[in-house]
């Protein structure tokens, strides 16, 4: 067992031990990701094949913080 402690980054207030912090995402963009061919490798009937990503818009974590359980829940 861990022992660890943290301070919340949004009350700055020390927590634990034997809490363990909450990632909350506090900073996200929309990005565009590429087409990737015979990314996912698969078997068909026992044979190696591969599919491909088709890639697409979506978003991506910039940030993320660790709240504790008081500040997570209001969010
Ligand atoms: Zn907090």
């Amino acid at each position: 067992m861990t022992y660890f402690m943290f301070i919340c980054n949004k009350c700055n207030k020390s927590v634990g031990p034997r809490i363990s912090p909450i990632n909350v995402v506090v900073e996200k963009k929309m990005i565009n990701h590429k087409h990737r061919s015979n990314a996912n490798p698969c078997r068909v009937d026992g044979v190696r094949d591969a599919t491909d990503d088709p890639g697409g818009m979506g978003y991506q974590i910039v940030r993320e913080a660790k709240y504790c359980s008081r500040c997570a829940s209001v969010d």
